[in-house]
C-alpha cells in the first residue's frame, strides 16, 4: 500500500459569546482535520492541534514541509514515518506547530492500520477497556456569567448523567474563585469528581496557597496550576498539596513527559494525541508514566476526531482513568461525525466496534464550516 495524497482541512465556527480561561479567550472553534490516501481505496482521517496560533499555519506545515516525506511510503510502516518525520524537521520542530501537524498525520495513519487490520484501533493498539468514563470540562469565565450561573452550568451536567465535571480558575482574585470553587462543590454534591484548571496562571506560591485554600472542597485534580516551563515549581505544587497535580495538554513527546514525570512535577499526566506526536508517542508517553505510576488522562478540547482519537488511546492503555469531554459551544464536536459522541447512562463513552477510529465524517458539515479553500 502507498500514500497517495495528505490533505488537512481547516474548519472554523465563531462563538456567539467569547468563553476564557484564566488566560486565554476563545473567539472561536476551529479544527485542522487530516485526510490521507492510499492507492488501496483505504483513507485515514485525523486531527491536529491548531492551539496558540492560526489554524491555516498548521494545515500549511502538514502540506508543504510534512507531506514530502509521506508521499509515495507505505501508511502501514507508520513508526518509521514517524521518525522520519520527527529527524527531518527537528532543526525547527521538537515541540508546537511541527509536532501538532505530526499528530494528525499520525492518528490517520493508525486509522488506515486499523481498517487495514479488520478491527477498531482501540484493540490493535492493545486492547484494554471496552468504555472510559467522561468528565464535562466546562465552567469556563463569559461575560454575565456569575457564580449562580456558574453553579448552574455545573449542576446541569450532573443531571445529563456525568459523575466529574471540571471548572476555570485563575481569572479572578484567589477568594473569588475559591467561593466560585465552593459554590459549584454545593450545586454538585459531594459524589461527584470535581477538578479545578489554573490554565497556568500562578507562580508555585500563590498555586500552594490557593490550593491548600480549596482542598476543604475535595478536588479531584489541580490542573496547570503554574507555567508549563516551570517544572520545579509544578513539582512544589505537587509536593504542598494532597490534591493531585495533573499537566501535560501543553507538552510534546516522550521527551518532554520524561522531564515532567522524573521531576515529579506531575500527579497526573494529560498527554492529546492531536497535539503531543500523535498516538505512536502517545503510547510511549503511557508506558513510561505507568513505569511512575502515573495516570494518563487525555486532554482534548477539539473536534470530535479528536475525542475519538483520544478515547482510542485511553481505551487501549491499562493507566487511563478519564476521558476530558468538552461541553462548551462546539458544533465540530456535536455535528462533524455521522454519529455524534455521547455518554451512556453511567456517565462513559463506549468505544465502537468498527475498523479504525470508527467515524465518518458528515461532508455537509465538513463544507459548511470549512475556511480554507480560496475561489
Ligand atoms: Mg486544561
Amino acid at each position: 500500500m502507498k500514500i497517495t495524497r495528505v490533505e488537512a482541512m481547516v474548519l472554523t465556527c465563531q462563538m456567539d459569546k467569547p468563553i476564557m480561561d484564566a488566560t486565554y479567550t476563545l473567539p472561536h472553534r476551529s479544527a485542522v482535520i487530516v485526510r490521507v490516501d492510499t492507492d488501496e481505496g483505504l483513507s485515514g482521517i485525523g486531527e491536529a492541534a491548531y492551539f496558540g496560533g492560526p489554524p491555516m499555519i498548521t494545515k500549511m506545515v502538514i502540506e508543504k514541509e510534512l507531506r514530502d516525506y509521506l508521499i509515495g511510503e507505505d501508511p502501514l510502516n507508520n513508526e518509521r514515518l514517524w521518525e522520519e518525520m520527527y529527524q527531518r524537521t527537528i532543526k525547527h520542530g521538537r515541540k508546537g506547530v511541527i509536532i501538532a501537524g505530526m499528530s494528525g498525520i499520525d492518528i490517520a495513519l493508525w486509522d488506515i492500520k486499523a481498517k487495514a487490520a479488520g478491527m477498531p484501533l482501540y484493540r490493535l493498539l492493545g486492547g484494554c477497556h471496552e468504555q472510559i468514563r467522561a468528565y464535562a470540562s466546562a465552567g469556563f469565565y463569559a461575560p454575565g456569567k456569575g457564580i449562580k450561573e456558574l453553579a448552574g452550568e455545573m449542576a446541569s451536567y450532573v443531571q445529563e448523567g456525568f459523575t466529574g465535571v471540571k471548572m476555570k480558575i485563575g481569572r479572578l482574585s484567589p477568594a473569588e474563585d475559591v467561593e466560585r470553587v465552593r459554590a459549584v462543590r454545593e450545586a454538585i454534591g459531594d459524589d461527584i469528581d470535581l477538578m479545578v484548571d489554573g490554565n497556568n496562571a500562578y507562580t508555585s506560591y500563590q498555586a500552594i496557597k490557593i490550593g491548600r485554600r480549596m482542598e476543604e472542597y475535595n478536588i479531584f485534580w489541580f490542573e496547570e496550576p503554574v507555567p508549563v516551563e516551570d517544572i520545579e515549581g509544578s513539582a512544589a505544587v505537587a509536593a504542598a498539596l494532597d490534591t493531585p497535580v495533573a499537566a501535560g495538554e501543553n507538552e510534546f513527546t516522550r521527551y518532554g513527559f520524561r522531564d515532567l514525570i522524573i521531576n515529579k512535577a506531575i500527579d497526573i499526566g494529560q498527554p492529546d494525541v492531536t497535539w503531543c506526536g500523535g498516538i505512536t508517542e502517545a503510547k510511549k508517553i503511557a508506558g513510561m508514566a505507568s513505569a511512575w505510576n502515573i495516570y494518563c488522562v487525555p486532554h482534548s478540547f477539539s473536534s470530535a476526531v479528536a475525542l475519538v482519537a483520544n478515547l482510542h488511546f485511553s481505551a487501549s492503555i491499562p493507566n487511563s482513568l478519564l476521558q476530558e469531554f468538552d461541553r462548551n459551544y462546539n458544533p465540530l464536536r456535536e455535528n462533524l461525525l455521522r454519529e455524534p459522541v455521547r455518554i451512556n447512562r453511567s456517565g462513559y463513552i463506549d468505544l465502537t466496534d468498527k475498523p479504525g477510529l470508527g467515524i465518518e465524517l458528515d461532508e455537509a458539515v465538513v463544507k459548511k464550516y470549512r475556511v480554507d479553500q480560496v475561489g
